[in-house]
């Protein structure tokens, strides 16, 4: 192990709820397991309903206690010291991330740590930043008034996040959240809950009030994640996950009518034209079927070649493919595991499919063998797909593993039309030199996000989310800072 890596800092320890300021060790525990070779990390601590319900009063308690009275500099001054918490301990939380997940060291630290910690200063920069309306308007005593807008709390919020990019998407909530001065109860995925447990720990050393943040461990339906979705006192969801799961949520909080923001899946294209810088647009499409082992909702899973490229670019793709070497976080892998046997188990059903739905695998389609403790784990090979009839599943749905379908196209209308002949319209990668083409394709693709010329560039100030199955409302700036608040109009008789 290189001397710089932290040992997983609740080695032989039960991760514990965080509810109201004190850590809850109680009742039913699930196990978090290591998908580099199977073995158990640690025990959890599954919150039952009566947990839950302790963590959305205590959540609701503290917009009547002292963060109430806070004021907005005095919060975002709390974001900036919990970033800087989070730097402190960047270590652990780097080594925590890995153990749930089998994430390269590479991407834990270069990815998905700092951007945790970016989340909170970038929030309470926006949040400073943000203003508001004011309308002066005339009456008929000639006196006029004046109205001006206030941002308020929406309540208690829950959050809940995926496991694929676990502390990066959990702070990307949680910090607009706090910023807007909500009380949170949030949920990790159970396949992922070490690094929002540091994240536990790390509001308490930063002083965030009791009762601010909440955490909050389980599983999804009929467990903890429905419990805090369907309670009456929670006023907001933002939810990211599977689109299915979105569905599910959206019923269970139809009762009490919360605000739903939702970032749901993807089956996302990448359309290469003949006129791309080739090693561009083959080491830009590499990254975008691949990074995160595949796991990231922004992945391409189709991707459209123009035909006098098409032969080449699928040999130059495979070839590369081939190249990835797969292994373990530390190991300097290129990919790592899934995140688990049973979505191993998944993704493999798909690679049986394409075969079944006279794909030909033009490279993996398989499980590496490593001869040692890795063969108890989830990896899974990269693989390239061709030959799929657009109609057939592989193309149509949401695999969440690496691999993609490769198809020639003919014209910009074709490329555009197979783009958006998609139930889902998250993300796009356009590769082109043709700056008119680039815009004028970009514009008619049906996703909230469309790269030209690269794939997840990410500036956090933009509208992020999808249409269509992909989710409702955007984050990102003052989107979010405008979900995680409610404006209120003050008009006053001058
Ligand atoms: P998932 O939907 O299975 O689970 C997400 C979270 O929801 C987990 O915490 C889970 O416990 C919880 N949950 C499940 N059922 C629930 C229910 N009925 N009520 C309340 N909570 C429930 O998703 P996943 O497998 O963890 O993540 C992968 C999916 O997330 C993929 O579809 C991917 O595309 C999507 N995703 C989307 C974005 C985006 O920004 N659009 C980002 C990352 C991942």
């Amino acid at each position: 192990m290189p001397s710089e890596v932290h040992p997983y800092p609740f080695t032989g320890r039960q991760l514990p709820c965080l509810v109201g300021g004190e850590f809850v060790r109680q009742g039913r525990t699930f196990e978090n397991i290591n998908p580099v070779n199977g073995a158990a990390v640690c025990t959890v601590t599954e919150a039952d309903d009566a947990l839950v319900e302790r963590a959305v009063q205590a959540a609701r308690a503290a917009l009547r206690g002292p963060w109430a009275r806070l004021s907005m500099p005095e919060r975002c001054a709390l974001l900036r010291k919990v970033a800087q918490c989070i730097e402190q301990r960047f270590a652990e939380f780097v080594s925590a991330e890995i153990a749930d997940t089998g994430k390269t060291l590479q991407q834990a630290s270069s990815l998905d740590i700092p951007r945790g910690a970016a989340n909170f200063r970038a929030y309470a920069d926006f949040a400073l930043a943000r203003g508001s309306e004011c309308f002066e308007m005339g009456t008929p005593d000639g006196r006029g008034a004046l109205n001006y807008s206030v941002h308020k709390p929406v309540g208690v919020v829950a959050i809940i996040a995926p496991w694929n990019l676990p502390f990066l998407l959990m702070t990307w909530k949680v910090a607009p959240a706090l910023a807007c001065g909500n009380a949170v109860v949030a949920k990790p995925s159970e396949e992922t809950p070490s690094s929002a447990a540091l994240l536990a720990e790390v509001m308490q050393e930063a002083g965030v009030p009791p009762g601010v943040f909440n955490l909050v461990h389980g599983f999804g339906a009929g467990s903890t994640g429905e419990a805090l979705v369907r309670h009456p006192d929670v006023n907001a969801i933002a939810f990211t996950g599977e689109s299915a799961t979105g569905a599910a949520i959206m019923r269970s909080a139809a009762d009490s009518v919360k605000a739903l923001s939702f970032e749901l899946g993807g089956k996302n294209a990448a359309v290469v034209f003949a006129d791309a810088d080739f090693e561009t647009a083959v080491s830009g499409t590499m990254r975008s079927v691949f990074s995160n082992c595949g796991q990231v909702c922004l992945c391409s899973e189709r991707v459209y070649v123009e035909r006098p490229i098409f032969e080449r670019f699928v040999e130059a793709l495979s070839a590369r493919a081939r190249a990835l070497k797969i292994g373990g976080p530390y190991e300097g892998a290129d990919l790592g595991p899934l995140i688990s046997r049973a979505h191993r188990e998944k993704v493999l059903s798909y690679y049986r499919l394409a075969r079944e739905e006279h794909g030909e695998i033009v490279c993996g389609g398989g499980v590496p063998a490593f001869g040692d403790e890795r063969d108890r784990g989830a990896f899974i090979e990269p693989t390239i797909v061709r030959g799929l009839a657009e109609g057939s599943r592989c193309v149509k749905e949401e695999i969440f593993g690496p691999v993609c379908h490769v198809a020639p196209f003919d014209s910009e209308e074709q490329a555009v039309q197979l783009a958006n002949d998609t139930r889902y319209g998250l993300a796009a990668a356009v590769w082109t030199s043709n700056l008119q083409r680039a815009h004028r394709v970009a514009r008619q693709l049906e996703v909230g996000i469309a790269w030209v010329n690269d794939w997840y560039l990410r500036d956090l100030r933009t509208p992020f989310g999808g249409v269509k199955l992909s989710g409702i409302g955007r984050e990102g700036g003052a989107h979010s800072l405008g979900f995680f608040s409610e404006p209120m109009n003050i008009c006053v008789k001058l």
